[in-house]
């Protein structure tokens, strides 16, 4: 186990991310916080750094495969490894669209965030996880994207999150028995400006997260799909 982590967060601006790079950085880990918008990163770090973390604000828009590739490059050059991928940038909770009538163009775009964007910034931080035969990668994910899930709202969000999920069991297989886990992570409904009010407070929903993050080697928890701590359906 690494003593000093160097974990990224993707949308570490606000809400579950910002959340998750606290509790990351109370660990004690280098927190690299992602934010596609470089003020409001600088800002939050700030924050966090004033709370006592080892925070560091990177620019990420997981949209972008420029974006992407620059972060892994300056990764690799200012710490030349990665030991926590938080795939937690998230976008369209599309409550108002329904599967037989949704714009399909709103389907593309929930899928270049929450599918492409959590799969371009794994494929390119990979290779700093693999050089030292460690990681966690966890993928923010949501119980709607469960198969067997109740109700039909939110269909393009929805379809992003099963997406998700399958990538996550695909990765976990492919990787196992390399000292990389990756597993999904539902937070359950919380109180952001996504979940807006009513939701649980932030700090339950991202302590889900930071666990999976920090799992030990042993036993090995690979290629599952959890809330709480708990196994849920896929
Ligand atoms: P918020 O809307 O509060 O925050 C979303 C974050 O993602 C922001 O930092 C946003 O940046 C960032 N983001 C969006 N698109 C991109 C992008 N292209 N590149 C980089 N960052 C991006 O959402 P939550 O904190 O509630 O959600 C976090 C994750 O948790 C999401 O994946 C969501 O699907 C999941 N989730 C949330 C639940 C809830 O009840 N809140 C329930 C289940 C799952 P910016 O500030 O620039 O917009």
């Amino acid at each position: 186990e690494p003593s000093q982590r160097v974990a990224l967060v993707s949308g570490g601006n606000r809400g579950l991310g910002f959340e998750v790079s606290r509790q990351l950085a109370a660990t004690g880990a280098t927190v690299l916080l992602g934010a596609r918008r470089p003020l409001a990163g600088e800002k939050a770090a700030r924050q966090l750094r004033r709370e006592g973390g080892t925070v560091v604000s990177v620019p990420l828009d997981v949209t972008s495969p420029q974006s992407v590739r620059e972060l892994a490059a300056r990764i690799a050059g200012e710490y030349g490894r990665l030991d926590i991928l938080v795939n937690n940038a998230g976008a369209y909770f599309d409550v108002d669209d329904q599967a037989s009538s949704v714009d399909l163009d709103i389907v593309r775009d929930a899928l270049e965030t929450n599918l492409l964007g959590a799969w371009r910034l794994t494929e390119a931080m990979l290779p700093l996880m693999q050089r030292h035969g460690y990681g966690r990668i966890v993928n923010v994910s949501s119980g709607c994207g469960a198969v067997e899930s109740e109700g039909a709202s939110c269909p393009a969000y929805r379809v992003s999150k099963a997406a998700l999920n399958s990538h996550t069991r695909m990765l976990a297989a492919e990787l196992a028995g390399s000292g990389i886990l990756v597993n999904a992570v539902c937070p359950g409904w919380v109180a952001t400006d996504m979940g807006g009010h009513g939701g649980r407070p932030v700090a339950d929903g991202a302590a889900g997260i930071v666990w999976a993050a920090m799992l030990p080697s042993r036993p090995s928890i690979n290629g599952g799909f959890f809330r709480d701590q708990q196994r849920i359906d896929w």
